[in-house]
């Protein structure tokens, strides 16, 4: 069984982290969609809505889990059996970003990070502007899963 944990904050869940999960789908039997709880963070939405936010995207998907978790992803990996943690990947920056973490987490463990390149067109969506368009009342309706309203 081939299983992979994608992790994020989904502060909220937008159309990036969408159209990766549904084309992991390809590639994986399950994908856990894992929060990660960062008691430091401030959040715009409760760790409650934000999972409410992605069961509802993903109703009826068999394939596709909704966690929550604290500490670190390869732990947590672990602890659910996964092999594979699955990352997107929008821009130079993601890269450098995604390398550091992906190296460390092989450094110490077993678990290969896959990377999917965001489709055209949704490089551009990202969870903090979509905060910034709601906290100044723009339509941020065509950059995230129907299932997010306030
Ligand atoms: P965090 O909040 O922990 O930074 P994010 O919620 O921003 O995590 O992102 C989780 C994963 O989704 C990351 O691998 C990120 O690169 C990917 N991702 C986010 N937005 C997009 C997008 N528009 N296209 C492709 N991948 C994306």
């Amino acid at each position: 069984m081939k299983r992979a944990v994608f992790p994020g904050s989904f502060d909220p869940i937008t159309l990036g982290h969408y159209d990766i999960i549904e084309r992991g789908l390809g590639l994986f039997d399950e994908i856990i969609i894992a929060i990660g709880v960062n008691a430091d963070k401030k959040y715009m939405f409760s760790l409650d809505d934000r999972k409410a936010f992605i069961e509802k995207a993903f109703e009826g998907e068999r394939k596709i889990k909704v966690m929550t978790y604290s500490g670190l992803t390869i732990d947590f990996c672990q602890e659910q059996d996964a092999s594979f943690i699955l990352r997107g990947l929008r821009n130079p920056a993601d890269f450098e970003f995604e390398k550091a973490i992906a190296h460390t987490n092989r450094k110490l463990s077993l678990i290969e990070t896959v990377f999917l390149l965001t489709s055209s067109g949704k490089s551009y969506i990202s969870s903090s502007i979509v905060r910034d368009v709601i906290r100044n009342n723009g339509d941020y309706t065509s950059l995230v899963p129907d299932t997010v309203r306030i």
